[in-house]
């Protein structure tokens, strides 16, 4: 019989709870509370050309990271950073642009994103690696 894996923060690689608590900690003063953080649904094929890293949705307070980088290539501190990327976002207060259209990547968080310790040496890896995600 196959081990299932119950608790679906919990990666072949990557425990994605101990990221999240360990970032809250750290850079939040743990004021994000009642989050979930999972991994998604794995596809079945990989993207064409563009990769969604993780995404999280406020109303009921859900990270969820993509399973693709559950791998053992994938250094902990991208993870890290990723997991960070969203959990910026519970933060820093979407802005509503002068075309009405709701931007939830804005100067300020971009600004913020910036600070983040890792943020350069984990760009540089997205961009070097991001072909290894796609098609
Ligand atoms: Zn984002």
């Amino acid at each position: 019989m196959q081990r299932q894996l119950h608790l679906q923060h919990e990666g072949k690689y990557f425990d994605l709870r101990e990221i999240f608590d360990r970032l809250n900690a750290r850079h939040f003063r743990a004021r994000l509370r009642g989050y979930t953080v999972v991994w998604g649904r794995r596809r079945r094929q990989r993207p064409k050309e563009y990769f969604v890293f993780g995404t999280i949705q406020e109303e009921d307070r859900v990270i969820r990271i993509n399973p693709a980088l559950d791998q053992p290539f994938v250094p902990l501190w991208f993870l890290q950073y990723v997991m960070y990327h969203e959990m910026l976002h519970s933060v820093v207060p979407d802005e509503i642009d002068t075309s009405g259209r709701r931007r939830v990547h804005t100067e300020e968080f971009y600004r913020r994103e910036r600070q983040y310790p890792g943020y350069y040496r984990a760009r540089r890896w997205e961009e070097e690696n991001l072909a290894r995600f796609l098609r």
